[in-house]
């Protein structure tokens, strides 16, 4: 039996951080460790904001560090396109499917409408979508078109999804209550990410989802979705978040943390053996390769908060 096709998914939209190195480490370890493979993804939807050059350079970064991939990006293969912004035919035709189910109708919410409203907020700071324009007739779409151009949601059920995640075990939410009707496509014609991730896992074949447990709320999400389309969901194993010392997540904005400023004072060794470390692989920074530490690598051994950098391991 071949073992599992796990990705890296990043999104060039600067230099990577150590958080992001973190989560493509665990992801070729848990892939590899099994006889996997590991795809490739540039999630340029927001073409703007992501300019080729910095994809190229996160390749560079992830093949500096060792985390070899097999197939994807700029090296292509056979499930491309690997750049979503690239792939807007192949999202129409399953938002279309979900059209024709009946499921997608227009939202012509401002975000400050959402905000001043009374509703709940998800997890992730966004608030759960009461419903507003479900119920539209199509008088009140036509009338509203004329001034606006709508964003375009999903219906979801009130139910529970359960998932039992790899790292972080066993976790559910319920759609209505947790999140609501939810976007696909913005009023510009973007397509969100929940739609992109999940049609782009499905026909490249990725049966192992490993990312940051600040997408952990989205996967039930993608789960229904899977299910819509008609398509097996993966695995999911959502790795905790590094945290600076004063325990803020670390964002592409700050420079400190990025590999432009790593590559610098530490070898490619240095920096995955202080990240198997932070990460439970091993009791001491000591340098390592990606390679080296297949053989005890385990998701029982990964920390479930949390992972805070320590004072002195990386410099200041
Ligand atoms: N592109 C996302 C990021 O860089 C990851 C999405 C995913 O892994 O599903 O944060």
């Amino acid at each position: 039996m071949s073992g599992p096709t796990g990705r890296f998914a990043p999104s060039p939209s600067g230099r990577l951080h150590l958080g992001n190195l973190a989560c493509s480490l665990l992801a070729w370890l848990s892939a590899k460790s099994r006889g996997g493979r590991i795809v490739l993804r540039i999630e340029d939807l927001d073409a703007a904001r992501c300019p080729r050059a910095y994809a190229d350079q996160l390749e560079e970064d992830l093949a500096w560090l060792g985390l070899v991939w097999d197939e994807g990006g700029s090296h292509g293969g056979p499930h491309g396109p690997y750049y979503q912004s690239e792939c807007g035919e192949i999202y129409t035709k399953s938002y279309q499917k979900l059209e024709a189910m009946g499921l997608v109708y227009p939202c012509f919410c401002s975000r400050a409408q959402l905000h001043a409203a009374s509703a709940p907020h998800t997890s992730d700071g966004n608030v759960v979508y009461p419903g507003t324009c479900r119920g539209l007739t199509p008088e009140q779409v036509a009338e509203k078109r004329r001034v606006k151009a709508p964003a375009w949601r999903v219906m979801v059920p009130d139910e529970e999804i359960a998932f039992e995640d790899l790292c972080m075990g066993p976790h559910s939410e319920n759609l209505l209550t947790g999140c609501g009707d939810f976007y696909l496509r913005r009023a510009d014609g973007v397509f969100a990410y929940q739609l992109a991730v999940v049609v782009d896992d499905a026909r490249m074949g990725v049966t192992e989802v490993v990312r940051g447990a600040d997408l952990l709320s989205s996967t039930a999400r993608q789960i229904y979705l899977y299910r819509l389309l008609g398509l097996t969901p993966p695995a999911f194993a959502h790795c905790p978040l590094l945290l600076d010392q004063e325990g803020r997540r670390l964002s592409k904005r700050d420079g400190d943390q990025s590999l432009e400023n790593l590559r610098g004072r530490y070898t490619a060794e240095e920096i995955v053996g202080k990240l198997a470390y932070l990460y439970g692989l091993q009791p001491e920074p000591a340098p390592r390769t990606p390679q080296s530490l297949l053989p005890g690598f385990d998701w029982a051994k990964v920390p479930k908060q949390d992972v805070r950098l320590q004072p002195g391991l990386f410099g200041s």
